[in-house]
């Protein structure tokens, strides 16, 4: 059955015009695509290895190791914590968590610049807190605070005992006689594991803008997520910057990180330029401290509760209860496609709901421009303020003094019209005709990703399994995995990652369900006696036509967004689709994993020991 909404109805009551939308976006688009795409970014893996350097930290001596555990995890963030607590509960003794950083934390070790805090609330975002006995102290938790819950999960599961820190994987082979992988480390370290977990992080290499001239820049340039503050003064739980004062400085970036710390370089410097290229899709935060009424109210069992409350209404389903109450939730109710009452999504043509959705996306972004409007006092600032785009081409967020912060005599936002900064000689950022002489330039310019870099080169080593084979080269062409998480011909290893997986704007929500499913597999191969698991092709090649199948539904929508991460710099590719999380949605994505492992078959695996063909 279609059922149409009637179109004069909708019409009167809009308040925009659609084509005239459309086209603004289409005209803002077009001025940001770019010939060089990816290109124009520079890696940190070479030349410019100095800006992942962490600025922070002793030197580390110790001897090289030469043992055998019973899993490696490779990353020491929540996705490694997660599974060392999982498996430590499946009751495995040697767990080793091996990380470049000095202490656990992954993305929240790194990133110590001025105003960092996670816009996930963090009753949810922090994950056991009822088995580790923490409640944060506001809904939306600094780093400090974050980076101190990883370390108390490490504690909490005894994983600070066999963990290597401070170490970076270099290589990994696949010993077919003994049926254990050979790890190796910067630090001469050889050791044997059973089971390798991959969780390397989602945006953790840092890239660089290649602006011409960068590499000759005269004052001092990091990236925010290897914040100097011997250069900027204060620390990472101290926002004053006070050697700032003094100090003309440029942020190269309005994203994510951007908008958190550029509050707090207005309040510290002398000058502040931010060079902005697209700008942001800015909600509401409305933080706030912890209400002891509330906590003290809590049941057990309250925060999986929570959880699962915001990610139902964050899928879409129709829930009517709203625990968090926040921004996300918010905004994935004013995205649906507006029907009316008592007609289901299913029941109509896909065109029309495609169209109403797009009419709900056109409504929130003008709620969004009109706050742009409403908070910045200079009309052509706020305008330049404004972004022109589908609200989930990149990543929205939420904060409460960003915008304000242009209203300050000291900062100037320079919009680039799409086009970033032209060049840097010595001193001076060059924007067409237009010269800032600056001290210092903070690159918030983002990370490395699934879909513009190939796994093996973020992960900074190659996986040699069964036969020889490379993982870069069984990936050359994208991921292939079944279920995003086990890959033919490279047995015991568990990729924990958002390809060909569940995605969840809750990062930590999806990996709890991952690390539990990791841990469900191997607790079932122990009772089987086998202690070797692999995709079967044929499993393998079927998710992978799965995945791709459901994420060209997607191609429309990549193309019309402004260029960014999650389209290839505006260009998307097979490989952009291939390395799509699971199209059908989180929700029937855990149910699928939910039934697989209820019918306790491991299908699409094949489990045995090495000493014996009996299988599993
Ligand atoms: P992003 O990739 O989100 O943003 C990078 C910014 O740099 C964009 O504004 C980009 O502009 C800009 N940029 C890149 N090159 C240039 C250039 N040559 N000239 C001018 N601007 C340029 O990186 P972030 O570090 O901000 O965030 C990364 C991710 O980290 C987020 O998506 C989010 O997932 C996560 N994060 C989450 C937080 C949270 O609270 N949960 C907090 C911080 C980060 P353009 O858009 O034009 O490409």
């Amino acid at each position: 059955m279609s059922t149409q909404t009637p179109e004069s109805a909708e019409h009167k009551t809009l308040g925009f015009d659609v084509e005239a939308l459309r086209a603004k976006y289409r005209e803002e688009r077009d001025k940001r695509v770019r010939s060089d795409g990816n290109a124009q970014y520079h890696s940190t893996a070479g030349e410019f290895a100095q800006y992942v350097e962490d600025p922070d930290v002793e030197p580390l001596k110790r001897e090289p190791l030469a043992d055998a555990v019973d899993v490696v995890i490779v990353g020491g963030g929540f996705g490694g914590l997660l599974a060392g607590a999982r498996l430590r509960q499946a009751g495995l003794e040697r767990i080793r968590i091996i990380d470049t950083a000095a202490d656990f934390g992954g993305t929240w070790y790194w990133n110590r610049y001025p105003g960092a805090r996670c816009d996930i609330e963090a009753y949810i975002y922090l994950p056991m807190l009822e088995e580790v006995g923490i409640m944060p102290t506001e809904k939306y938790a600094k780093r400090s605070e974050i980076f101190a819950h990883a370390q108390a999960l490490a504690r909490k599961f005894d994983l600070y005992r066999d963990a290597c820190l401070q170490t970076s994987v270099t290589g990994m082979v696949w010993d077919e006689k003994t049926g254990q992988w050979i790890v190796s480390t910067n630090r001469g370290d050889r050791i044997r594991a059973t089971y390798v977990v991959m969780s390397i992080g989602y945006l953790h290499r840092p890239k660089l803008p290649a602006i011409p001239g960068i590499e000759t820049f005269a004052g001092r340039a990091f990236h925010a997520s290897r914040w100097d503050y011997s250069y900027t003064g204060g620390a990472p739980g101290d926002w004053s910057l006070p050697k700032l004062a003094n100090k003309r400085v440029g942020v190269v970036g309005t994203g994510a990180t951007a908008i958190q710390c550029i509050p707090y370089l207005a309040e510290a410097s002398e000058q502040l330029y931010v060079f902005q290229r697209t700008p942001s899709v800015i909600g509401v935060r409305a933080n706030r401290p912890t209400d002891p009424d509330w906590v003290a109210s809590l049941e057990p069992g309250w925060q999986q509760r929570r959880l699962d409350n915001f990610h139902a209404l964050t899928s879409g389903a129709a829930v009517s209860e709203d625990l968090v109450s926040d921004g996300w939730t918010n905004i994935t109710s004013k995205l649906a496609a507006n029907l009316p009452k008592g007609v289901k999504a299913e029941d109509v043509d896909p065109e029309r709901l495609a169209y109403e959705a797009e009419l709900s996306d056109f409504a929130y972004m003008e709620y969004i421009r009109k706050r742009i409007a409403e908070l910045v006092e200079d009309p052509a600032t706020a305008e330049a303020l404004k972004p022109y785009y589908r609200t989930f081409c990149k990543r929205p967020l939420f904060h409460d003094e960003y915008l304000q912060t242009f209203n300050r005599p000291n900062v100037t936002l320079v919009d680039t019209e799409g086009r970033g900064i032209s060049r840097i000689e010595g001193k001076w950022a060059i924007v067409g005709d237009q010269k800032y002489e600056l001290d210092c330039l903070v690159l918030a310019s983002g990370f490395e990703s699934e879909y513009d870099t190939p796994y093996m080169d973020r992960t900074g080593f190659d996986v040699i399994g069964r036969d020889g084979r490379s993982l870069s080269q069984w990936w050359a062409d994208g991921a292939r995995t079944l279920h995003g998480m086990h890959v033919h011909g490279f047995p015991n290893i568990f990729v924990v990652s958002r390809t060909q997986s569940g995605l969840q704007i809750n990062a930590p929500f999806m990996l709890n369900e991952q690390a539990q499913h990791i841990a469900y597999i191997i607790r079932t191969l122990r009772e089987r006696n086998c202690t070797i698991v692999e995709a079967t092709k044929e499993a393998e090649d079927e998710w992978v036509k799965t995945i791709v199948e459901l994420a060209v539904l997607d191609l429309d929508f990549l193309n019309e967004c402004t260029p960014g991460l999650i389209n290839n710099e505006g260009a998307p590719n097979r490989r952009n689709l291939q390395n799509s999380s699971y199209g059908g949605g989180s929700i029937k994505f855990l149910e699928l994993w939910r039934n697989w492992r209820e019918a306790n078959e491991l299908e699409g695996l094949r489990a045995y020991r090495p000493d014996s063909a009996a299988e599993s």
